[in-house]
């Protein structure tokens, strides 16, 4: 017989879940809110006569670091576009630190300084202590795990890491990436770091999906039943099956569950599994906010035409602001207006200017959070199991796109799905 199987939760993991099952299992996609997660904020932008699309958060990647979402991209038929995300870093008073642009050679994005950043000493020191970084990280990288017990912060302490390229650019990328304070950066558990850093992200330059998630959402819903306005309250064995009950009392079994919820999301679902829920809410979360808007004293100003990512570095602050020009970074806004997506704005934007504005949680990664994932890793992998975990979370990276399709892989091929790429298990 066909097994029924619930997803709950409809972000990149529990979509790439579902279209992973489709063939073999009758699936259900379960999600609290009104649309498809993956898609759940994105707005239209409307500017000099055309309306495209904004996905909020933007959703990068790179060739190396991703090698899950790009194999998954690829069966759905879903393009990939290089977008360019050189950068300008600016103090709070607007004064510009550092300015590089990129140039694309092949599969490779090189950076060089732009005019204004030429002739300041800072920027040169700036740019060779970027060099010699990147360098020992990929020599790292091959140590195995020999940095697994160190903090990140332990390990830029160990290879005397100039704290001027820490400080100045270093922790405002990598806060971004992580969406969190520049302390939860410095407690990452070093290896999961280096394997980032190391992973293609400084050589291969970022890309984006074609279409953004309206093009990737109905591709991976291909043979699943979404129900949406659909919030999971509770997660519980009824004989050989498992009972989900909706907030609204309505309640149905499957044969397997998935829940592809954030860690504490899924924890708060998961009351009868106490070791489960305990082991969840032992995984940190950071909040942090994303505005899109039209005010563009977001920006450093820059005397050359200035690149798509500014970062500003607020004195004091344990976070930067980023801002990114999506007319600058991606090709189909070129003929727009600039339009820009802020993370953590400090500046005061405007409500005229503003097009939304979305909070996010983000998982961290901490020593003891890896020991959670690892045991209910454990906790899966027990004969006869039926309660599933999916989300970035549940891998020992940093919780991109790339981990969330991972763990995704990791449960339908614990539910006897083939992974249809040829390097099953991923990164
Ligand atoms: C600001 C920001 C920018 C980012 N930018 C990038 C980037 O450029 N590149 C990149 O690789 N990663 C990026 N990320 C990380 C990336 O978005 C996450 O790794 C990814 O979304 C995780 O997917 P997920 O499916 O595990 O979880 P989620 O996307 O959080 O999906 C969980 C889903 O479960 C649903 N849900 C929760 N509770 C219930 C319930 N009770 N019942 C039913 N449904 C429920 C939620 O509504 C949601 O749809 C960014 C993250 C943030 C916050």
């Amino acid at each position: 017989m066909t097994p029924r199987i619930a997803v709950i939760g409809s972000g990149i993991a529990g979509l790439s879940t579902a279209w992973l099952l489709r063939e073999q299992a009758e699936v259900t996609l379960f999600e609290a809110g009104a649309r498809a997660g993956m898609g759940a904020y994105a707005v239209d932008y409307e500017s000099r006569g055309s309306v495209t699309r904004i996905d909020i958060p933007l959703r990068i990647f790179c060739r190396g670091y991703y090698q899950n979402l790009l194999s998954l991209y690829q069966a759905i038929g879903v393009r990939t576009i290089e977008s360019d995300h050189a950068g300008v870093f600016a103090d709070e008073a607007g004064r510009i630190l550092l300015h590089y642009g990129t140039l694309r050679a092949g599969r490779y994005s090189l950076a060089f300084l732009k005019p204004e950043s030429l002739l300041s000493p800072r920027a040169w020191r700036l740019a060779l202590q970027n060099q010699r970084f990147f360098r020992r990280v990929k020599q790292d990288l091959h140590c195995g795990d020999s940095f697994a017990d160190i903090s990140f912060a332990e390990y830029l302490d160990a290879r005397q890491t100039a704290a001027e390229f820490v400080d100045t650019v270093l922790l405002p990328i990598l806060s971004v990436t992580c969406t969190c304070d520049y302390a939860s950066v410095l407690n990452y558990p070093a290896d999961i770091m280096i394997d980032y850093l190391a992973g293609g992200i400084h050589d291969f330059g970022v890309m984006y999906a074609e279409g953004g998630v309206d093009n990737i959402v109905p591709r991976l819903l291909q043979g699943t039943r979404l129900e949406t306005n659909a919030p999971i309250a509770s997660v519980s064995p009824v004989g050989n099956t498992l009972r989900i009950e909706q907030r609204d009392g309505r309640s149905a079994e499957f044969d397997h569950v998935v829940v592809a919820a954030q860690a504490h999301q899924a924890a708060a679902m998961l009351a009868p599994f106490p070791e489960h829920a305990a082991l969840l809410e032992a995984i940190p979360y950071e909040s942090s906010e994303l505005c899109i808007h039209t005010d563009g004293r977001v920006m450093p100003s820059s005397a050359s035409p200035r690149s798509p990512v500014g970062y500003t570095l607020p004195a004091g602050s344990g976070r930067a602001q980023v801002s990114v020009d999506m007319t600058r970074a991606f090709s189909r806004f070129r003929s727009q207006d600039p339009v820009y997506q802020t993370w953590h704005p400090v500046v005061d934007i405007p409500a005229e200017r503003e097009l939304a504005r979305a909070s996010f949680t983000r998982p961290v990664v901490t020593r003891d959070s890896r020991q959670s994932v690892r045991s209910l890793q454990a906790l899966q992998a027990a004969p006869g199991n039926r309660l599933w975990l999916c989300g970035a979370y549940m891998t020992e990276r940093v919780p991109l796109l790339d981990a969330a399709v991972q763990s995704a892989m990791r449960v339908a091929t614990g539910l006897g799905a083939q992974i249809p790429w040829s390097h099953p298990g991923g990164h």
